[in-house]
Parts: structure tokens; C-alpha cells; sequence
């Protein structure tokens, strides 16, 4: 017997399988989808089989060394989905594969992720009469219970316990435990409100498989959620659940196991150990509903009744390194191979997404009203130009007011620092040099707590120099403002308050997310700090004042979602205000007040701003009325990248007649790690050819030592 073997070189050179032979001694069938180790040019590599087959090829083939699975990591739909996936992403196939995989469970010699076992120690013989103290003390406390943990037995005297273990006088089991646990208690269900339950029963009727809930924050999207996976799982089906960021998985997670049990969850900040209990309780049938981040898309449920993708508009559902897919694409190929339902939910759906609700692509449903009956909460707008002449850049005296009035009155308050676009930086004020890194054409971020310079692109550090590297003068200064400068102002404003800050910094660490917002959600702080980590999704119900402390930076960033994005930061973190009993306001400074994006998200007008906002992507034929593919050629050399992006852009312009093409220009990180980036946008409404022709391109620079070329079909930044 014979197999095709996809090996785990993640190269564009070696992206196809290769032939093997399979043992004729092996204790259990060869199944699809397992793993094998094979030889492969002098190297032993760890592969997926993809095919299994009888005939003998008509060269010399090696044999598989071992077959490390006996049942499929990759089930019959995994293997489709990752071909479906290379077909669009362009990627290599193994790549779709490991990306599909817990750690544990790629293909890669010399990974280690370990079961984790319990072992407990059982008495047989009770005659047995001990020799010392400690053996007599061992046998007493096993004399009462049928099995104790060893960790417990141990602690008496191991070397007393291996004494009882060789003599047979007590025996050893391990059993295998899953490293996460949940409690879950049983909260009551609530009842649908009639909006609510109209959205679910035309959920359930109808036959279309994608609908698009366009609800505004607070209006009971979560709970629609819960009660349509209800029903999935009463049927026999099993749910996966998407949220954008991991402080959401963990809130997410918690409304649930109120609910339901058979829960698992998929996230980045899980332990490698963890991640792999959790998918194989998942593939053993032991999860009803799965919840995660991006990748938890691809969790190994057999029966998927429906796929819900929450905060849907949310930028993190796609993924920025090959292979670049979107986890909207994944979620609609999957329910296609189930029959299931794909949910997309936000307040403010992306312009794609309602533009296709619009046409009847997805199913449109709307919750206008938020569940307490309460308006959504007044948003008054600061012009900062006006603070600022007044020596105000941080805290207009409205905000300070506000703060006051509302903390005075037990009310918690959220800040947002708007980091998109921004951030902690220095730069001369003799000269005006701003330091960068060395190797990547990127501002180096200040951070104040190490008193260093970071570059977010490479990881490279340097201290603080003492004088400015370009003129020689001690006149470095912290330009930008970080959180945790708006930190120290908030103290020195409200001595008497106490203040969360969270933001990349604060949270590095395993479980301060969940830490925090479980100390906020307790009243431990008066005011929460934070980046936009704090915007999306978050229910405090004893929330009453919100207020962003800079709305507009993300409108300055050169890429032409920057409205949007303004706009549904804006509304998202506007909705965080008056979510229970209390009414809410929310307090947005600006230097734009005129803004459309800022004015709508006042107004709560997602309608207005879409209307406003697609007239402006048509004039300029963006998306949602033309597609874009980003193709980024890379090298060392920058002559020879350049040389070569004009070449491709010459070819493309004969090949491509319907697609308009833009550049070649610099990418706008145009250097990182010391590899040049030049970019070519290519822009159409219908392209028939354009998989082909990339496709021949891609072969055309298969193993060019000089310059590497890549494709996003999703591009988000440029
Ligand atoms: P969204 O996801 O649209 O922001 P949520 O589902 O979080 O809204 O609902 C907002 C609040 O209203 C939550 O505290 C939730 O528990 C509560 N809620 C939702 N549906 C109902 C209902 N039918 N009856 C009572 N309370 C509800
Ligand atoms: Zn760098």
C-alpha cells in the first residue's frame, strides 16, 4: 500500500505531496488524515497522508518510519476545507493545514505537547503489616477511602510510598484530566423579548443560510445567541461562537457556562497543554459549543447546526500572515458543508457585509431598541481646538465635570485613549528627529515603565539615549501620549478615585484580563482606562459616563477605511454607556467635530453614515463596489524589488483587462527587518482571470532567491 504525504516544509518550492510506502506490519489501519514521520532529503519530517491508495508507482518510493496517529487530526472536511483554502488565499497547503491545529497537533518533528494524567495510589493488601512511621501513616489513610492522589501521598514520604508500590502493597492508576476546568451553574432563562423572539423564529424559518443582525448595543444580541444554540443542541447540532478579542472570549465564556455546559474554549492566550485538551475534548464529542477567537473557526465539531460571528464588522477576524483568510469565508464554507446557519452580528456591521445584506446576499435583521427600554445615551461632542488654545490637551473641563458628577454619584466611568494611528514616541525639539528603527521604517514606541524605545515590527529595544543622536543636543521629548500618561493626569485630577488601566501592557499576563474586568465588574475601580480593547462588547451595568479622549487620530491614518473604523470605534464604545437601569451618557473630545463619522456616531446613525459613506467609496471606487488584492514583492535589495514590481505590474496590465492597477508603489512600512516592501493594488469588479494569472506568477517566482511575492485578497492595511 502506498500513500501521498504533504511534508511540513511551509514553502511555495515543496507545496505538493510526495509518495511513500506504508508498512505492511502496522497494528491498526492507516486512516486519512494522520500523521506520519517520513525521511525526506536526509532529514526525518513529520506530514499529513493525504491520499491512501493501492498502486504501485512506477519509481522508487521510501517507506513511512512511523505513523504517529491512529485516528485522522485532519477529518474528510478539515482536508477540503484547506484545499478550498489555498485555492483562495494562494498560500501553501500545509500552511491552511497547521493553521487549522493546536501546537500539539501540527505536523512538525519534535513538538512536545504532553497529556496531563492525574495518578491515584489504591491499597491492596491490608494485612500487610508497614516497617516504619512513615509506610504505617501511608497505609492508615488509605485504609478509609478506595484511592488517594499521589501528590497527597507523596508529600508524607515518596520514598516510603515506592517502598509500598514495589512490595504490591498498593497500586498505581493514572487517569487522564483535561487542564481546564468550568463551573457552570444554571441560571434562569430569560424571556425573549416579542422583538427578540421575531428575530428568532424568522432565524429558524427561513431557509437562507447567512444572516446579518444588524442590532444596536444592548438591544439583546447575545441572548438571541443563546437561545438559537438552545435549540442547535436540542437538535442534536453543535455551535461555534466567534468574538474578535480575548477580554470578550472571557465575558463571552461566562454568559454561556451560566447557561449551558459541554463548553470549550479556543484562544491565544490559552497554554499549549490547554489548547490541546480542549480540542480533543472537542473531536471526542464531550463540547456542545465552542468559543474563541479567530482560529477556534476551524474547531473539529462533527454536527455544526450554526456558526455566529460576533462584533462581525471586527478587523481581527482576518488574518494578517499566510494563509490570509477571513474568518467569514471559513465560517460560510463549513455551514455550506453542514447545512448550518451563519450568524454575523454588530451594532455596526462592516460597509461589505451590510452592502451585501442590502442585496439580499445575507439575511437582514434589525433590533432597533435596546432591551432596558432606555434611548441610546446623548453623546455630547468637546472641540478640542478650543480646549486646547485654553493649555487643556488631555481633560476638557467638561470631561472633568462629567467624571466628577458621575463618580460622585457611585457611577463607574470608561475612557478610551485611542490608539489606532498613535502612539508614545520621542522626537527632538531642537532638530525634530524622531528616533525610528533601524531596520524597519517605523516610529520606535516609548515605553515609560522600562524607560526604552521598541520597535512593534521587529521586536527590536535600545535605551533612551541621552541626547539626540541627529544634532547632538539633549533635547529628546515624549511627543505622544500614552495610557499611561493619561493615568498619572487622571491621579493628579482625582487623587481620591480609583483607576484601572488596561492596554497591551497590563495584560500580559495569563489571566488579568479576565482579573480586571472581573475587578471592575465588582466595583473595585471607579474609572476604567483603556486602548481599544475596552470598546467592543463589554456589559458593565453600573457604567453611566463614557468618554474618549481622542476620537480623531484614527481618522488621520492614510487607508480609506479610516471613517468607518472612526465611526464604529465611536458607536461601539458609545454603546458601553447605560446599559441597565441608570441612563448614560458619553463625552467624545475632538479635533474634527465637523466630521461625518463623528457626527452619525452622535446621532447613533448607522443607516446615515452608511448611506454617506458608501457615496463616498463610489466616487472613489472602493469596496464594497470593487474588490482589492494587495500584492507585496519583497527582498533585500531594493533596486531589484523595484526592477521587479514594474515587470509584474507590466505583465499584469496585458493579462488583466477588467482590473485597474495601482502602483507599484513603497508599501507604507516600506523596510521591516531590513527587507524592502513594494506594493501593486489591484482593483476590479469581475476578474475571471485573476486567480490563474496570480497563480502563474506565483510558480514564475518559485524558488527567486531575490525577490519574494505574496498576495492578500482581503487587504486590510497597506
Ligand atoms: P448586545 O449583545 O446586543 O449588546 P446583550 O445580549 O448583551 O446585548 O443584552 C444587553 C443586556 O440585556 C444584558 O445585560 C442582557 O442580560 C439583557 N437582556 C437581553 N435579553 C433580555 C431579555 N429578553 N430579558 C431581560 N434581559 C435581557
Ligand atoms: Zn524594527
Amino acid at each position: 500500500m502506498y500513500c501521498s504525504v504533504l511534508v511540513e516544509i511551509q514553502n511555495q518550492n515543496v507545496d505538493r505531496s510526495f509518495t511513500y510506502q506504508v508498512p505492511s506490519n502496522l497494528p491498526f489501519p492507516l486512516q486519512k488524515g494522520v500523521r506520519v514521520e517520513v525521511p525526506f532529503q536526509n532529514r526525518v519530517l513529520e506530514g499529513f497522508v493525504l491520499d491512501i491508495f493501492e498502486e504501485k508507482p512506477e519509481y522508487e518510493v521510501k517507506e513511512i518510519i512511523r505513523v504517529i496517529d491512529q485516528e485522522a487530526i485532519l477529518t474528510e472536511e478539515l482536508l477540503l476545507l484547506g484545499k478550498k483554502m489555498k485555492e483562495m488565499t494562494l498560500a501553501p497547503l500545509i500552511s491552511c493545514y497547521q493553521t487549522m491545529l493546536p501546537k500539539a497537533l501540527k505536523a512538525k518533528a519534535g513538538t512536545l505537547v504532553s497529556k496531563k494524567y492525574k495518578t491515584y495510589i489504591r491499597l491492596l493488601d491490608a494485612s500487610y503489616l508497614p516497617s516504619g512511621t512513615r509506610q504505617r501513616e501511608i497505609m492508615e489513610k488509605l485504609k478509609n477511602t478506595p484511592y488517594i492522589e499521589k501528590k497527597e501521598l507523596t508529600l508524607i514520604s515518596s520514598s516510603a510510598l515506592t517502598a509500598l508500590l514495589e512490595k504490591g502493597v498498593v497500586e498505581q492508576t493514572s487517569e487522564e484530566v483535561y487542564r481546564k476546568e468550568y463551573q457552570t451553574k444554571k441560571t434562569i432563562i430569560k424571556d425573549l423579548t416579542d422583538d427578540q423572539k421575531k428575530i428568532l423564529e424568522e432565524i429558524q424559518n427561513s431557509s437562507d443560510e447567512i444572516f446579518l443582525l444588524h442590532g444596536v448595543t444592548g438591544s439583546g444580541k447575545t441572548e438571541v445567541y443563546m437561545q438559537l444554540i438552545e435549540k442547535v443542541i436540542q437538535e442534536g447540532k453543535q455551535a461555534i461562537v466567534l468574538v474578535p478579542e480575548i477580554s470578550l472570549t472571557e465575558q463571552m465564556t461566562s454568559r454561556f457556562t451560566e447557561r449551558f455546559d459541554r463548553i470549550a474554549v479556543l484562544h491565544s492566550r490559552l497554554s499549549d497543554g490547554e489548547k490541546y485538551d480542549e480540542y480533543r475534548r472537542i473531536k471526542k464529542g464531550e463540547v456542545d459549543i465552542v468559543i474563541g477567537a479567530r482560529s477556534a473557526i476551524f474547531a473539529p465539531l462533527s454536527k455544526i447546526g450554526c456558526i455566529i460571528l460576533d462584533e462581525e464588522h471586527s478587523q481581527s477576524y482576518k488574518q494578517e500572515n499566510a494563509p490570509r483568510y477571513h474568518a467569514k469565508e471559513i465560517a460560510i464554507l463549513r455551514s455550506k458543508y453542514h447545512h448550518a446557519k451563519v450568524i454575523l452580528g454588530s451594532a455596526t456591521p462592516s460597509l461589505e457585509s451590510y452592502a451585501r445584506a442590502k442585496k439580499n446576499v445575507y439575511h437582514l435583521l434589525s433590533l432597533t431598541r435596546r432591551i432596558n427600554q432606555k434611548p441610546l445615551p446623548n453623546v455630547e461632542i468637546i472641540d478640542m481646538n478650543e480646549e486646547a488654545k485654553k493649555g487643556n490637551v488631555l481633560f476638557s473641563k467638561r470631561l472633568v465635570e462629567k467624571i466628577k458628577k458621575h463618580t460622585d454619584a457611585k457611577n463607574q466611568v470608561m475612557l478610551l485613549l485611542n490608539r489606532r494611528g498613535y502612539a508614545s514616541f520621542l522626537t527632538c525639539k531642537n532638530c525634530s528627529h524622531v528616533m525610528k528603527c533601524p531596520h524597519c521604517d517605523i516610529t520606535l514606541t516609548y515605553h515609560k515603565g522600562s524607560n526604552n524605545l521598541r520597535c512593534h515590527y521587529c521586536g527590536y529595544a535600545t535605551s533612551v539615549p541621552k541626547r539626540c543622536p541627529s544634532c547632538q543636543e539633549d533635547a529628546l521629548t515624549n511627543l505622544g501620549v500614552g495610557t499611561e500618561k493619561v493615568e498619572e493626569k487622571l491621579h493628579s485630577l482625582f487623587p481620591e478615585l480609583r483607576i484601572l488601566r488596561m492596554d497591551l501592557d497590563t495584560t500580559t499576563t495569563k489571566g488579568s484580563h479576565e482579573k480586571m474586568i472581573q475587578a471592575f465588574q465588582n466595583q473595585e475601580y471607579d474609572i476604567l482606562l483603556g486602548t481599544q480593547m475596552i470598546a467592543k462588547g463589554l456589559d458593565f451595568p453600573q457604567v453611566t459616563l463614557v468618554g474618549v479622549i481622542n476620537a480623531d487620530t484614527s481618522l488621520n491614518i492614510p487607508d480609506f477605511r479610516s471613517s468607518e473604523e472612526t465611526f464604529q470605534l465611536l458607536s461601539q464604545v458609545a454603546g458601553r454607556s447605560g446599559r441597565s437601569e441608570k441612563e448614560g451618557e458619553v463625552c467624545i473630545q475632538t479635533f474634527n467635530p465637523d466630521h461625518y463619522a463623528i457626527q452619525y456616531a452622535k446621532k447613533h446613525d448607522y443607516n446615515g453614515f452608511y448611506n454617506h459613506e458608501m457615496q463616498i467609496r463610489h466616487q472613489l471606487g472602493y469596496p464594497p463596489y470593487y474588490y482589492l488584492t494587495l500584492i507585496r514583492i519583497s527582498g533585500k535589495q531594493e533596486e531589484k524589488c523595484q526592477e521587479e514590481a514594474q515587470k509584474i505590474s507590466g505583465f499584469l496590465k496585458k493579462q488583466l483587462l477588467s482590473t485597474d492597477l495601482l502602483g507599484p508603489s513603497p508599501a507604507a512600512v516600506w523596510k521591516v527587518n531590513n527587507v524592502y516592501r513594494y506594493q501593486i493594488i489591484l482593483k476590479y469588479k469581475k476578474e475571471e482571470q485573476l486567480q490563474k494569472v496570480l497563480r502563474y506568477l506565483q510558480n514564475h517566482y518559485k524558488g527567486n532567491r531575490e525577490v519574494k511575492i505574496d498576495f492578500d485578497f482581503y487587504p486590510l492595511h497597506f
